[in-house]
C-alpha cells in the first residue's frame, strides 16, 4: 500500500467506528502558535475507546500517527504532516477528586484540574495557573513555574502503550526530570488519563496563591499574539553565568528581532510571537540565530522547550530543527 492507499483505509476504519476524523486539516488551527500545514488527517477522539480504537486503526493501516493536546509548544512544520494528528482534548476531559486525590483525563485543561484542586482546598498545583495545555501535554512535558514541574504530583499514569496495551505506570517509572519525561522519548506511549496526589490546603489561600501567578504572567509575558510561551529552557550553567533566557536572549539585542512574520517579544525575550503569517522556518530561523549568538557570548547551546513535529511524525526538540551548529543564521532582519 502507498502513503494515499494507507491514509484511505484508515479513513474508512476511523469512519466505520465512528471516530471523528478531518482531511487535511491545516495545523495552524490547532496549535496556540498558529503554525503549521495541513496533516492528512485530524482525529478528534470522543473518548477513551475512540483514542484506542483510532490508534490501533493507525497502526494496522501503517500510517504514522503523533498525539497532541492543545498543541500549545508544539510547532508544526510547513508542510505539514503526513500521517494522522490524535488531539487529545474537548470530550475527553472528565476529572474526578477523591479524597486528596484528583483523577483525569488526559484532555482536561490543566487550569481546570488546577481550579477543581483549589475548589476541594487541595494544594500543590497553584503554579499551573495560567498555563494554557492539557494535563497531558503538561505530564508529558514535565510543565510548571515557580520552580515547579507536574510530575511532583503525579501518583501514577495510565498510558496506552505501541500494542494497544494499557500500562499503569507510578511516578518513578514516568522518567520525569526538567521539562522532560518518558513521554517524550517513548511516542508510542499515549497518556489516557493520571492520577494526581495533593496536599491539604485552604480554599482562600490556594485562590490567592493562583490569583498572584496569574497577575504575574499578565505583566511578564505578551498575552495577544500567538506563541508557545518559553521557546528555551533554562540552563542551570547558564543561569549561573548569565541568568536566565529571556535575560540572556535581551542583553544581545534580539528584542523586536524579526523574520518573516515571527518576532522576539519586545515585552519577554524568551517568546517569539507569531506577528501574522508566520511559518515555522522563521520561528526556526530565529531559534537559530539566538543560539548562535549566545554560543558565540557565553559558549553554550540552549535548548528549546517548544517541540518541532517534522513531516513524517517525529518530534524533536525545536532547537534540533533549527540545527545552529551546522548553518549560519539565514532570513533574520536586525
Ligand atoms: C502563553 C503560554 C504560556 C505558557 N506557559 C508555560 C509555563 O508557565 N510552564 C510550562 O511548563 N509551559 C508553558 N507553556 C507551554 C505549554 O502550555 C505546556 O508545555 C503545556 O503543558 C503543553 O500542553 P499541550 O496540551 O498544549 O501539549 P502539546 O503542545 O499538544 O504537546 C506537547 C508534548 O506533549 C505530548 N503530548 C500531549 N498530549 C499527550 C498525551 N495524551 N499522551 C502523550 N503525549 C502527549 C506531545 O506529543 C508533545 O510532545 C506555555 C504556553 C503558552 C502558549
Amino acid at each position: 500500500m502507498n502513503e494515499a492507499e494507507s491514509i484511505e483505509v484508515l479513513c474508512r476504519e476511523l469512519a466505520a467506528a465512528g471516530v471523528p476524523c478531518r482531511r487535511g486539516e491545516p495545523m495552524s488551527g490547532h496549535t496556540t502558535w498558529r503554525i503549521g500545514g495541513p496533516a492528512d488527517v485530524l482525529v478528534e477522539p470522543e473518548s477513551r475507546a475512540q483514542l484506542l480504537s483510532g490508534l490501533e486503526a493507525a497502526r494496522r493501516a501503517g500510517v504514522p500517527a503523533a498525539v497532541i493536546g492543545r498543541g500549545s509548544n508544539l510547532l508544526f512544520a510547513d508542510e505539514g504532516f503526513r500521517g494522522a494528528v490524535f488531539q487529545v482534548g474537548r470530550k475527553m476531559d472528565a476529572i474526578a477528586v477523591d479524597g486528596r486525590r484528583i483523577a483525569a483525563e488526559a484532555g482536561a485543561l490543566a487550569c481546570r484540574v488546577a481550579l477543581a484542586a483549589c475548589r476541594h482546598g487541595l494544594a500543590g498545583l497553584e503554579h499551573t495557573a495560567g498555563i494554557p495545555g492539557t494535563i497531558g501535554g503538561l505530564l508529558a512535558m514535565n510543565g510548571g513555574s515557580q520552580q515547579r514541574c507536574v510530575g511532583e504530583s503525579v501518583e501514577w499514569v495510565e498510558a496506552c502503550g505501541d500494542g494497544g496495551e494499557i500500562r499503569r505506570l507510578d511516578r518513578a517509572a514516568c522518567g520525569f526530570a526538567y521539562r522532560d519525561s518518558l513521554f517524550l522519548h517513548e511516542p508510542g506511549l499515549t497518556i489516557v488519563c493520571v492520577s494526581l496526589a495533593l496536599a491539604d490546603g485552604t480554599r482562600a489561600d490556594i485562590r490567592r496563591t493562583m490569583l498572584g501567578y496569574l497577575k504575574e504572567r499578565r505583566r511578564k509575558f505578551p498575552r495577544k499574539a500567538p506563541s508557545c510561551g518559553s521557546v528555551f529552557k533554562s540552563s542551570p550553567e547558564l543561569y549561573a553565568r548569565a541568568g536566565p533566557p529571556g535575560r540572556i536572549i535581551e542583553s544581545l539585542g534580539f528584542k523586536g528581532r524579526r523574520a518573516g512574520g515571527a518576532v522576539v517579544s519586545p515585552q519577554h525575550a524568551n517568546f517569539i510571537v507569531n506577528t501574522g503569517g508566520a511559518r515555522a522556518a522563521d520561528v526556526l530561523a530565529l531559534i537559530r540565530a539566538i543560539r548562535e549568538a549566545v554560543h558565540a557570548r557565553h559558549g553554550l547551546w540552549m535548548e528549546t522547550e517548544a517541540r518541532y513535529v517534522r513531516p513524517h511524525g517525529v518530534m524533536v526538540p525545536a532547537h534540533e530543527a533549527a540545527g545552529a551548529e551546522r548553518r549560519a543564521p539565514s532570513g533574520v532582519e536586525a
